[in-house]
């Protein structure tokens, strides 16, 4: 009988209004979906159910590094699911045991807590800070963040955000958050003291459209975090698992944290998150302090390693580096040839943000669909892109010609 479902499932013709329709009525409404329903992936490509192919240059947010459906990680899913999906965290497995390995091998950590998503790799850091700090002193339980931030969706998540547009419609909110303009050095200096517990940052903001802070402004959190006994956290849960063009983007800047949250990229598409830590914060946590039902079971893990081999054997950081610098250096011809459309670049690797005037960002963007192109605006100002990392030299100029073609139409 099951297989007969199966068989169905795999035959039934796509009926897009249909699902449509259910989504309507049934899915709550947090998000204004585009206009478009996909039934496949395949490396850089998506299509939907007419076969219609669009070059994809969001990757699900910044999260199928790998491309879709690489065949590789599909084939470590296929195996792992067939062997075992799940036990709890309440015995070993191997995978996880192996992932933490890799990840420590791999960065300047010393373990690992498993989770599902970036905001609980946050929520994890954000105890582990607490923790920490009252064990210091009961009153070190400040936590600063930055302005225009974007830690997450949970309580605490949405309160670290220094967006209140997330979180206004939520109070009341978990209390000891500071937040600072980003990439302010003064700033931080003056609100972080000896009640701190840990400085919260993004190396480069994502959701709040791309600006990579300043080497002089990490630095200054190190030194700020060395001298009052603050733990430095790095939310890399946009930047981590090659897509700056280094495996971490801390390594872009020589400022090593204490606690590094992940997520997006690490499971190529499996829903995984972890929170990296180091010396005194890797101990924090004992026995029924946290923890998750699902979190780093067999099939997450298994994802996750897939995705570090398939980095590795592919270069797939130093491809990072090489195309989005080719990436890069193309926009910059639309920005000649649009100067009245779009502004300048920012980003690192296959993290950019491109500058549009007139704040023409989602009408860029819902051209680019019709044409074929995937990309994403983080308000009206800025168009991102967080491609796979396999994308190549070639999809590039794929992609470029889709842009222009929409720019052009547009006349601005
Ligand atoms: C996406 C994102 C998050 C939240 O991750 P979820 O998996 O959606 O919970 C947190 N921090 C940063 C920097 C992100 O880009």
């Amino acid at each position: 009988m099951l297989a007969e479902a199966i068989a169905v499932n795999t035959d039934a013709p796509v009926n897009n209004s249909e699902a449509k329709i259910w989504d309507n009525a049934h899915v709550m409404r947090t998000y204004a979906r585009q206009p478009v329903e996909f039934v496949r992936g395949e490396g850089v490509y998506l299509y939907d159910a007419s076969g219609k192919p669009y070059l994809d240059l969001l990757a699900g947010i910044a999260v199928c590094a790998v491309g879709h459906c690489h065949p590789y990680l599909t084939c470590a899913l296929q195996q792992q699911s067939a062997t075992l999906l799940h036990v709890s965290n309440l015995y070993l497995t191997e995978p996880q045991a192996r992932l933490a390995r890799r990840l420590v091998e791999l960065s300047d950590f010393e373990r690992a807590f498993f989770c599902n998503s970036g905001a609980e790799a946050n929520e994890a850091a954000i105890k582990i800070a607490r923790k920490y700090g009252r064990g210091i002193r009961e009153s070190k339980t400040n936590i600063v963040t930055a302005l225009k931030s974007f830690h997450g969706r949970t309580l605490a998540a949405i309160t670290a955000t220094g967006q209140p547009k997330y979180s206004e419609n939520f109070a009341p909110l978990p209390g000891g958050f500071q937040y600072v303009p980003f990439n302010d050095v003064e700033a931080l200096k003056a609100v972080v003291n000896e009640d701190t517990c840990a400085i919260l940052l993004e190396p480069i903001q994502g959701e709040g459209g791309i600006h990579p802070a300043s080497m002089e402004y990490l630095r200054t959190a190190r030194e700020l975090a060395d001298h009052h006994g603050s733990l430095l956290i790095f939310d890399e849960v946009q930047t981590g698992v090659g897509r700056t063009g280094k495996l971490w983007a801390y390594q872009q800047y020589g400022v090593i944290p204490d606690v590094m949250t992940l997520a997006k990229g690490l499971g190529g598409g499996v829903p995984i998150g972890a929170c990296l830590a180091r010396g005194a914060a890797a101990e924090t946590f004992v026995p029924g302090d946290h923890g998750s039902t699902f979190a780093g079971n067999p099939l997450a893990t298994t994802a996750a390693l897939a995705v570090l081999d398939i980095l590795a054997d592919e270069n797939l950081t130093e491809n990072a580096r090489r195309v989005g610098a080719y990436l890069t250096s193309r926009l910059g011809e639309l920005q000649q040839k649009f100067p009245a459309l779009i502004g300048g670049v920012r980003g690192m690797g296959l993290m950019l943000g491109v500058e549009v005037f007139q704040s023409a960002a989602r009408k860029i963007v819902a051209g680019a669909l019709d044409n074929g192109l995937i990309i994403n605006a983080t308000g009206d100002d800025t168009i991102r892109l967080v491609p796979p990392l396999t994308l190549a030299e070639a999809d590039v100029d794929r992609a470029i010609e889709l842009l222009e073609k929409t720019l052009a139409s547009l006349r601005m």
